[in-house]
């Protein structure tokens, strides 16, 4: 294609295609929206992904592609997919390089959490909008977190739960034809079951008290990746929890941890209802978990959140599109630069869910990389 003095060449895609993501939609929704790429004189490569074993697993795909070839990666999916793109641009020699390959993301999953984040949550079934990303947005940086776990090490863009929050999702794949109404009905069948989990937390805490997190976040809210970054609570009389939950000191530490476990470092076992971090401020369309995430603080937003009564949880339902997490008396929410979750007795059976996505259940460790990822923003 021409390319003219002054004037950006077209960008050049790799396109994805997950058949099996969110309703199964994605053959279609490409078939919608080629004829602007065409128009917009894209040069375009489609790719359909496979199932984890597969040799077309995005993972796998993308610690393949050639760098040079491409101006952008375009996964028509959910998070999943996005996860497993970054994560296969990590795992290369030249991680460091891949990682500035920026993902645009063409909502087509259950949960499309990075495309609420960059359209917002009305913006988000605007498809033309978000082709509109694609062709014209520019990229920006995003904050990636490790996550280890055994002897394996992911990364992770968007959030790791633990407790209801990944039973809601993970624990609802089977009825996935529902949309993203499956994390609703999984929230109520924990809520109603009651289900509390016993874990170890040990968090090193970069600040505690909510009113200072929103007036910093209100400070710098101007950076924010989010295309339309959602407004906090002006009122800075907010509750701040403290961090005195009980503290169990014969328990053994992790032997690594025990020589950073300065100031700022916390320990807690406590019985939870959800366990989540995050760095975005939008885990799906409804729910606006993070509403002090930035996605490039360099900090992870944790929200510790008690076994509540129905009541109250149902009342935490109604309030997640506005940040219900934050604004509660009984959620204790930190900016935290990297914690540990170990699971213990019973809880040690529940899911652990990363961007989404299963992963074994046993002790992890969470650490936040500043600006290590792209994604392409409007
Ligand atoms: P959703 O939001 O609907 O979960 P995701 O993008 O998160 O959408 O889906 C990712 C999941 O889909 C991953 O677990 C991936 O392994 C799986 N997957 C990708 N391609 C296929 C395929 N062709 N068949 C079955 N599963 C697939
Ligand atoms: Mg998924």
């Amino acid at each position: 294609l021409p390319s003219f003095a002054g004037i950006e060449p077209h960008r050049r895609l790799l396109v994805f295609i997950n058949p099996h993501g969110g309703q199964g939609k994605a053959q279609q929704i490409w078939e919608n929206v080629a004829p602007i790429f065409k128009a917009a004189r894209c040069p375009v490569h489609l790719q359909h992904t496979g199932p984890a074993e597969s040799p077309n697993n995005a993972t796998t795909l993308a610690s393949e592609i050639d760098l040079g070839a491409w101006d952008a990666l375009v996964p028509i999916s959910g998070d999943g997919i996005i996860n497993e793109l970054l994560n296969g641009l990590a795992s290369r020699p030249d991680a460091l390089k891949a990682l500035r390959m920026p993902i645009a993301p063409l909502p087509g999953g259950s949960g499309n959490a990075l495309s609420v984040n960059l359209l917002g949550p009305e913006g988000v079934d605007d498809l033309a909008l978000a082709v509109l990303g694609v062709i014209k947005g520019s990229p920006i940086p995003l904050d990636l977190c490790s996550v280890t776990h055994g002897d394996r090490r992911m990364f992770s863009f968007l959030s790791q739960a633990f407790g209801l929050a990944a039973d809601l999702d993970i624990g609802t794949e089977w009825i996935r034809w529902m949309g993203d109404t499956r994390f609703t009905l999984g929230y109520l069948w924990g809520v109603f079951t009651r289900k509390s989990y016993s874990v170890e937390i040990i968090l090193n805490v970069k600040e505690s008290s909510k009113s200072a997190m929103a007036s910093a976040y209100n400070a710098h809210q101007a950076s924010s990746p989010v295309y339309e970054p959602p407004a906090v609570p002006s009122d800075l009389s907010m509750p701040t929890p403290s961090l005195s939950m009980p503290l169990e000191d014969d328990i053994p530490l992790h032997t690594e941890l025990k020589a950073d476990l300065g100031p700022g470092w916390h320990r807690m076992r406590v019985p939870i209802q959800i366990l989540y971090g995050g760095k975005l401020p939008w885990v799906s369309r409804g729910s606006q978990q993070f509403p002090l995430a930035t996605g490039r603080d360099g900090l992870i937003d944790l929200v510790v959140v008690p076994p509540r009564g129905v009541q109250e949880s149902i009342k935490g339902l109604e309030g997640a599109e506005r940040g219900a997490f934050l604004s509660s008396p009984s959620c204790y929410y930190y900016k935290v630069a990297s914690y540990i979750c170990r699971p213990i007795g019973s809880a040690a059976k529940g899911y652990i869910s990363i961007d989404g996505e299963s992963i074994p259940n046993e002790e992890f460790h969470v650490e936040c990389h500043p600006g290590l990822a792209r994604v392409m923003s409007l």
